[in-house]
């Protein structure tokens, strides 16, 4: 993990990250320790309808050959296994749970449309190329981009800015800006968001690095054979799917000359290929459905790729300058009307469903209706009414099991519910409210009575509805107070000319390696530094020019060191890597290593063509030291003798002896 975990952990103590509730969470604190059952996550996932009907499709669309398809829980446990199925029933919860927010600038529409594209495109190639598992490949596409959800639910205000100002599409570009803004950047946030939900490891990795610019070395057609590879092409896939039509050609021929490479990567013949795209569109435009999440107007994949070879003829030719961009003009874009304004009416009976649905009808709400269970729950955690007006009287006690099961659900408990009964035992009544009802009638009732009930729930609505937004901005602000502190904190540990550890940031890594060392003898080792003759540098170039020789060298050793070996400026021309678990070979190594970096490290600046050169003293904990104070002497001591020894080389210090050159 690049960043360090204390920023995550502010986020997650925050309570807004986006998370699993109701089946998905149960899933999750069920697999949390080892000694769950096939069993048990079987039975958790039976208790939503909506998920078991998920869940097997996804396994029915994962399969690759002519399989048989599966009709139950257990056969998908057997045929994806019981991981699979786990992580399967997580991703999914998130993305019902997490449908709408409060972030003014984020499209979560587009959003999880892309993620439902990306999720489709990485399924069907890991079908096609056998790398990883296609439901879990399914799973890595529709979660990898779960940091930018996160940052925008934690921080709406602040996040809705830099939407405003930058474009997200420009992955790797954007994330710079995150990191500076909030200290870490959406790759981050996803890869521990993952680590927490205990999804698989490879999907940590391939997360962080999949937007990353690639190497231009990689041999021309070489097929897909990982799963960072399989993320960045059902990236690209995806991009392309939820183009807006008004990204400009540069943009357009990048998405060309990529998607005819993947043809090629996946050695598919070109109609193979188009029925390749064209199964993964269908299966994504089914997954919107499944969803409600629009889908509608993705580009001609063979458009593309004629543009992608038109441009490869005209040899030499900026590939910018090539033709527009293909059809779809962006207000071909499905439109939504804004979420958690609707009435759904549920009601067995078809008059009473239109009656209500009449006289409801108001500029202010839209109002819905169905009659069986299992729609009415698929239809309210699509549309988000915010209003439920429920017939408790359904056959077999569904009205009680339906809202019992939406109140398990985050949007569940927004929902404000009116329930109809034409019963008038008051058991009933009370039966009503201890499920979760807000308000109850009973049949026959006077419209008229209905809608003071509706301007009572739309008080209440507004009222909570305002309470949630001054939680969000108190919420806001005080995570915005934590990351000026982190930020003050970071400031007060850096050197301000290097970018690396200042002296007060060593005290604290050393003091920690010490107590590990005390109380567990794990080996830990210093090296101390010091530039040759970085007098002259100044003397014959000026100040300002030994400042960039500093720095620049500072950045060498810092890409020499592994991510652990702690490099930080402890004086002028003097610095101290702090090696954490690592003996006094080891460090001899590093310091070798670090020695010829520097050496042989051509550095170019106006008024400096040339290379300094690094006298090294390296020391290890040993019993014979009392406090580290000990240790820092003996790597002075060594780092001294180097010095005396005529520079550009390494010294060690050994228990209670002399420094000898570590050659020796
Ligand atoms: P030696 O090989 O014996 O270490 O020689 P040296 O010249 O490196 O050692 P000395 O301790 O005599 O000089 C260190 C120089 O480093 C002196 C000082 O001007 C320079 N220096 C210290 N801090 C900075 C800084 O922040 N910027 C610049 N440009 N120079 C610095
Ligand atoms: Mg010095
Ligand atoms: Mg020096």
């Amino acid at each position: 993990m690049p960043s360090d975990p204390k920023n995550f952990e502010e986020l997650r103590v925050s309570g807004r990250l986006p998370s699993p509730s109701g089946v998905g969470l149960q899933i999750l604190k069920l697999t949390q320790d080892d000694g769950h059952s096939a069993r048990e996550i079987g039975q958790a996932i039976l208790g939503d309808p909506a998920l078991t009907g998920r869940l097997l499709k996804l396994a029915n669309s994962a399969r690759s050959g002519f399989v048989q398809p599966i009709s139950t829980v257990s056969e998908a446990i057997i045929r994806l296994g019981i991981r699979t199925v786990r992580n399967v029933a997580l991703g999914f919860s998130l993305v019902t749970e997490n449908r709408h927010g409060f972030c003014a600038g984020f499209d979560y529409d587009r959003f999880w449309a892309r993620s439902l594209a990306r999720a489709s495109a990485c399924q069907g190639l890991s079908r096609q190329t056998g790398v990883g598992v296609p439901a879990e490949m399914y799973v890595l596409g529709l979660l990898s981009n779960v940091g930018h959800l996160a940052l925008a639910s934690v921080h709406p205000e602040r996040y809705s800015k830099l939407l405003g100002k930058h474009d997200p599409d420009a992955a790797a570009e954007f994330a710079r800006y995150e990191r500076r803004e909030f200290e870490l950047d959406h790759a981050e946030v996803a890869a521990f968001m993952l680590q927490d939900w205990g999804l698989p490891e490879a999907f940590q990795g391939a997360v962080l690095t999949h937007e990353r610019p690639q190497k231009s070395d990689a041999p021309r057609g070489r097929p897909i054979e990982d799963i960072p590879e399989l993320l960045r092409a059902g990236t690209l896939l995806a991009e392309v799917i939820l183009a807006r039509g008004n990204e400009s050609a540069v943009v357009w021929n990048r998405w060309a000359v990529g998607v005819e490479k993947l043809c090629r990567r996946l050695r598919l013949e070109p109609e193979a290929f188009h029925s390749f795209t064209d199964q993964m569109l269908s299966e994504w435009a089914e997954w919107g459905e499944v969803f409600g999440i629009p889908t509608q107007g993705a580009p001609d994949f063979r458009k593309l790729r004629k543009r992608a070879r038109e441009a490869r003829k005209r040899s030499g030719a900026p590939a910018g300058h090539a033709s527009s961009a293909p059809e779809r003009p962006a207000d071909e874009r499905p439109q939504r009307s804004a979420p958690g304004r609707g009435i759904l009416v549920i009601d067995q009976d078809p008059a009473a469903r239109e009656s209500l649905s009449e006289s409801l009808q108001s500029e202010e709400h839209a109002v819905f209706t169905a009659s069986a269970p299992e729609e009415s729950a698929e239809l309210a955690l699509r549309e988000l009414p915010r209003i439920v007006v429920l017939d408790w009287d359904l056959p077999e006690a569904q009205g009680l099991k339906l809202l019992k099961s939406l109140r398990e659900t985050k949007e569940g408990q927004r929902m404000y519910f009116v329930t109809t009964s034409a019963d008038q035992d008051p058991d009933v009544e009370c039966a009503a409210f201890d499920a979760g009802a807000n308000d109850h009638l009973t049949k026959p009732f006077n419209p008229r009575v209905l809608l003071a009930r509706i301007q009572a729930a739309n008080t209440v609505i507004q009222l909570q509805d305002q309470e949630e937004r001054e939680r969000a901005e108190v919420e806001e602000a005080h995570a915005e107070l934590t990351i000026q502190r982190r930020r003050v904190a970071r400031m007060a540990r850096t050197d301000p000319l290097t970018g690396v550890h200042n002296r007060q940031a060593m005290m604290e890594s050393i003091g920690r390696s010490w107590n590990t060392w005390v109380r567990k003898e794990i080996p830990f080792s210093v090296i101390l530094i010091d530039i040759d003759h970085f007098k002259k540098v100044n003397d014959q170039n000026g100040h300002d020019v030994g400042d960039v020789v500093l720095r620049e060298t500072a950045h060498a050793m810092k890409h020499t060191l592994r991510e652990e070996e702690d490099l930080c400026r402890i004086g002028g021309e003097e610095f101290l890597v702090v090696c954490p678990a690592t003996t006094m070979e080891e460090a001899t190594a590093c310091a070798e290593r670090l020695r010829e970096t520097i050496a042989t490290n051509v550095i170019r600046c106006k008024g400096f063509h040339g290379h300094v050169t690094l006298s090294l003293g390296v020391a290890s904990a040993g019993r014979w030291m009392q406090t580290f104070d000990h240790l820092l002497k003996a790597a002075d001591k060594s780092a001294y003798a180097a010095k005396a020894a005529g520079r550009n080389c390494v010294f060690i210090a050994p228990e209670g002896g002399d420094a000898v050159p570590a050659s020796a």
